[in-house]
């Protein structure tokens, strides 16, 4: 069996043991392997075992990997910080945007996303941990957002999503997976196309299962340590 095999076993089961722990059914949880620093070889070993949906954090390399891998389906989600210059790249790959969180962008994802003919699935990102450097949205000013998001016809916000600190111990970190559900459940009411959760990374993901998670993105504990 391939390092990468063995690898992706034990996440699945993982993902399944903790869904499982807390009444839940893991196909309710989409894996996504966040592929950043690794070549478009490895994504289509990724896939050879079952992955179906790949994260990428910088839009150049996500056309790169893109167009060597044009004789599969798989489905892309762009994760990383957005350059309103590069969106351009990225919105006709991507079927999911995980991070955004300024006015700016929204307006740039949906004019892009109008000259392709297609609506963006999009996560807002929320700065649940209050770390001043830290990207995204404050979460008092969230419904603001999605007040902005719901006039733009080519985006439609499914949900939230956000990085927890590093932690030696996940469980440090547990209150912020299960603010943003909060957030998600108090929204919801308003905005019923809030449903999902982007949270959990190779070093937290069974918390944030726990917690609710819908999209976990995980990337060393699939491919490997990034160089
Ligand atoms: C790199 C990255 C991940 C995956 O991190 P791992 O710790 O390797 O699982 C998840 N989300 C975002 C936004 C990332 O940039």
């Amino acid at each position: 069996m391939s390092e990468m095999k063995q690898r992706l076993e034990s996440v699945l089961e993982r993902i399944e043991k903790a869904a499982k722990k807390v009444g839940r059914t893991p196909s309710e949880i989409t894996l996504v392997a966040v592929s950043k620093n690794f070549p478009a070889e490895a994504v289509r070993e990724a896939f050879s075992l079952g992955v179906r949906n790949f994260g990428e954090n910088r839009a150049q390399e996500l056309k790169d990997k893109y167009e060597k891998l044009s004789d599969i389906q798989a489905t892309w989600h762009f994760i990383g910080r957005i350059q309103t210059n590069k969106v351009k790249y990225f919105v006709p790959i991507v079927e999911y945007v995980h991070s955004v969180w300024r006015e700016k962008e929204l307006t740039e994802i949906n004019k892009r996303a109008k000259m392709v003919n297609k609506v963006m699935k999009v996560f807002l990102e929320v700065n649940v941990s209050g770390e001043e450097t830290k990207a995204g949205v404050k979460p008092e000013n969230l419904k603001n957002l999605l007040d902005f998001a719901k006039s733009l016809e080519n985006i439609k916000v499914i949900g939230l999503m956000t990085m927890a600190p590093i932690a030696e111990n996940p469980e440090e970190i547990r209150w912020v997976f299960k603010k943003l559900r909060e957030l998600r459940d108090e929204l919801k009411k308003d905005y019923p196309d809030v449903t999902e959760l982007s949270m959990g990374m190779s070093g937290d993901f069974e918390v944030a299962i726990e917690e609710g998670a819908t999209f976990v993105r995980i990337g060393t504990a699939i491919f490997g340590k990034r160089t």
